[in-house]
């Protein structure tokens, strides 16, 4: 597989006032969990955060924003947030993430400078209705399709660990598969005190058969990243987690828990020998 390493950048723009009841998520407003949450941010503080991500080697950019879908306003900030930074960056793909949506919310995010959308299935069809109530798996699945009738390149992945077994992780990659995403992000649950699910019941072994099974079967061309959990999954292991087929990272901070610092991880990089990607393959 190919030495280069692509790095995406994450940026909470509205955090933690979700009112549905994912049991793995802190910004649910249910589970009253100890993260930062506030309104949207001002535009100049993102473009100067999209900046400096860029700095970093960054060349995905993901505007994201808790709870259940778009509405005109999400849209709309998410729109003119997509423009500003377009105007002063140059070089990201930009990545909205923003929960269910419509056809025609998606087509108006493109026509103003959003390049992807990340959506992930999050787990089984199966297993769905165990770690979330407020809303089914087939309106994720759903929302995916749309991208795609938008013509939005799709991200799309999952959780893995979070009490779900060998069959439902099984039948999640078969259906981020179906989607034939751009872009797999994979995450490894993180346990919080505040949550519902208490422990992650993934080995690093049957993670690296997670990655080595994506990668066989979404072939060599697209993306498979490793995003939340990449640190207490892989820390100090992450030669065996390019070698097993990732060529995507998540630099920086996550939703609602730290990352390392990506200098970190720049020098990290170096050391295995791997460069950083500069531009997206188409
Ligand atoms: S809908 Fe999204 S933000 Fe809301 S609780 Fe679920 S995962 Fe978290």
């Amino acid at each position: 597989m190919s030495k280069e390493i692509f790095l995406c950048a994450i940026n909470n723009v509205l955090s933690g006032t979700c009112k549905e009841d994912c049991k793995f998520c802190t910004q649910s407003l249910r589970y009253h969990a100890d993260i930062e949450r506030y309104n949207y941010k001002a535009i100049d503080t993102i473009v100067h955060e999209a900046k400096q991500a860029k700095n970093h080697g960054a060349l995905g950019y993901c505007l994201v924003t808790a709870g259940k879908g778009l509405d005109d306003k999400k849209v709309d900030f998410i729109a003119r947030t997509a423009q500003a930074i377009k105007q002063e960056v140059e070089g990201l793909n930009l990545i909205a993430c923003n929960g269910t949506a419509t056809v025609e919310q998606l087509r108006f995010l493109k026509e103003h400078g959003i390049d992807s959308y990340n959506h992930n299935l999050e787990t089984s069809q199966a297993y769905y209705s165990s770690i979330c109530t407020t809303h089914p798996w087939e309106e994720r699945y759903q929302t995916c399709l749309n991208v795609k009738t938008a013509g939005l390149q799709l991200c799309s992945g999952g959780i893995w660990g979070m009490g779900e077994s060998i069959e439902d992780r099984q039948s999640l990659l078969d259906s981020i598969v179906s989607l034939q995403p751009e872009s797999t992000p994979l995450n490894f649950f993180i346990p919080n005190p505040a949550l519902p699910i208490t422990q992650r019941n993934i080995t690093r072994e049957e993670a690296l058969n997670v990655v080595r099974e994506a990668r066989k079967r979404l072939g060599e061309g697209r993306l498979l990243m490793v995003a939340g959990g990449r640190e207490l999954i892989f820390g100090g292991h992450e030669r065996e987690m390019f070698e097993a087929g990732v060529n995507s990272i998540v630099i920086g901070n996550y939703l609602t828990t730290s990352g390392d610092a990506p200098l970190k991880d720049q020098t990290m990089l170096e050391g295995l020998g791997y460069t950083i990607a500069t531009r997206c393959h188409g």
